[in-house]
């Protein structure tokens, strides 16, 4: 069993997509052919492939999600279900244009329980351990994006940005700046899409996701 194999049978504190990440990369191609074979924590083994972000290499904003969800997870790109039609609807009104941004997860492998082959793939929440193990690929990310401005979506991605004391409905809508993997950042907090859907007044949340992209668009003009 080679080094690489090792780290998904490590055990949990072991986990990390560090081995895999390309020193010194210069693309963004080369860090997403890299990450189609990370086997960094073990929610490679049941998702059908690696999803990458994807996007303007060179974007001011860079959106950070929580993991692929089941289309995103067949159709290896993010964004690309239901969520991601209503996030590219709200940035648009927002007034930021969704062909500048970059998008990404801080997880890169879709989680999910079923009860019963061939049934229904069920969303379940990374653990910290498989977020921070996926981190080096956002901090590669960010370190050749180099967005002037990261918006978090949702508790799980600011929750591997900022901590596990973040708390999305304290700071939601605000701008707030601070050091991560080495640059000073700025960040806008707001809801993941996924939770507008969800929601019972779901115009009423879909109005407090476009308020708060507002903030993001109004640092960004
Ligand atoms: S979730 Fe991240 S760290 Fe885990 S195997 Fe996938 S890409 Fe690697």
């Amino acid at each position: 069993m080679g080094t690489r194999d090792a780290v998904s049978k490590a055990p949990e504190d072991q986990y990390t997509a560090e081995p895999f990440v390309p020193a010194k990369a210069r693309s963004l191609n080369t860090l997403r052919e890299a990450a189609a074979g990370c086997r960094g924590c073990p929610l490679h083994r049941d998702a059908t492939q690696t999803v990458f972000g994807a996007g303007n290499a060179h974007a001011r904003v860079m959106l950070v999600g929580e993991q692929p969800g089941d289309m995103e997870d067949r159709e290896g790109r993010p964004f690309v279900g239901p969520a991601g039609r209503l996030l590219d609807r709200a940035l648009d009104e927002a007034g930021i244009d969704p062909g500048d941004a970059y998008v990404t997860n801080a997880v890169k492998h879709f989680k999910f329980t079923q009860a019963e082959p061939r049934k229904r793939r069920i969303h379940k929440a990374p653990s910290l351990r498989e977020m921070t193990a996926c981190g080096p690929w956002l901090a590669a990310e960010l370190a050749l994006v180099e967005p002037e401005l990261i918006v978090i979506l949702g508790a799980t991605a600011g929750k591997a940005l900022l901590g596990s004391s973040f708390r999305v409905t304290q700071v939601r809508g605000t701008v707030l700046e601070e050091e991560i993997h080495g640059r000073r950042e700025r960040l806008v907090p707001t809801v993941h899409p996924s939770s507008v859907l969800r929601a019972d007044d779901r115009e009423a949340a879909y109005r407090g996701l476009v308020s708060d992209l507002k903030v993001a668009a109004r640092v960004l003009a």
